[in-house]
């Protein structure tokens, strides 16, 4: 599995045609059931995941803009010891699609690859990658991550050799 982030966006850059006819494989030539595909998927996933110390990597904490629901921030600026509309004033951004969000990037949490408010964090930082689910539905959102997330990359590495999808490129 490769871990380093800057080699997975590098390989998934090589990689995105190839992820594309992945991508089309799945939805038209493929006969697995959804059923199927997305159990093989979720276990795949969790494998990956288990090889990973997210504390090392941060790679999605450079990169996402990251909702925020009120019990979040209420949680977060507890964990920073700043009054809430202190919280709100200096790290809260509100766009169309994210009524309140932040957005820095790095993530102004971020220390080193280590996320300095861990155990207060976002809901949202704590579903990323989102691995569960359905698949074929799901496939452009696993495309957008492949490039960000080694454990997606590997996740989806490993479904093609699952599938026996005919690669352009040899697995890394
Ligand atoms: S709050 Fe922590 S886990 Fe979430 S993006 Fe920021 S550094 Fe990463
Ligand atoms: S979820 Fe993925 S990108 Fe984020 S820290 Fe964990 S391995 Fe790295």
């Amino acid at each position: 599995m490769i871990e380093d982030p800057a080699e997975v966006a590098r390989q998934a850059k090589l990689r995105e045609e190839e992820n594309w006819c992945f991508r089309s494989f799945l939805k038209a030539v493929c006969g697995w059931s959804d059923a199927r595909l997305n159990r093989v998927a979720a276990q795949l996933a969790r494998e990956a995941a288990a090889q990973i110390n997210c504390t090392d990597c941060g790679a999605c904490c450079r990169e996402n803009i990251v909702p925020l629901t009120d019990e979040d921030i209420d949680r977060l600026a507890g964990g920073v010891r700043l009054p809430v509309l202190d919280f709100r004033r200096r790290h809260v951004k509100s766009f169309d699609t994210d009524p309140q969000a932040m957005d820095a990037h790095p993530c102004e949490f971020l220390d080193g690859r280590r996320c300095s408010v861990y155990e207060s964090r976002p809901q949202a930082c704590r579903d990323y990658p989102y691995l569960d689910g359905d698949v074929r539905s799901r496939m452009i959102m696993i495309l957008e991550r492949t490039g960000t997330c080694p454990i997606v990359f590997e996740q989806l590495e490993r479904l093609k050799d699952e599938t026996r999808f005919r690669r352009i490129y040899p697995r890394p």
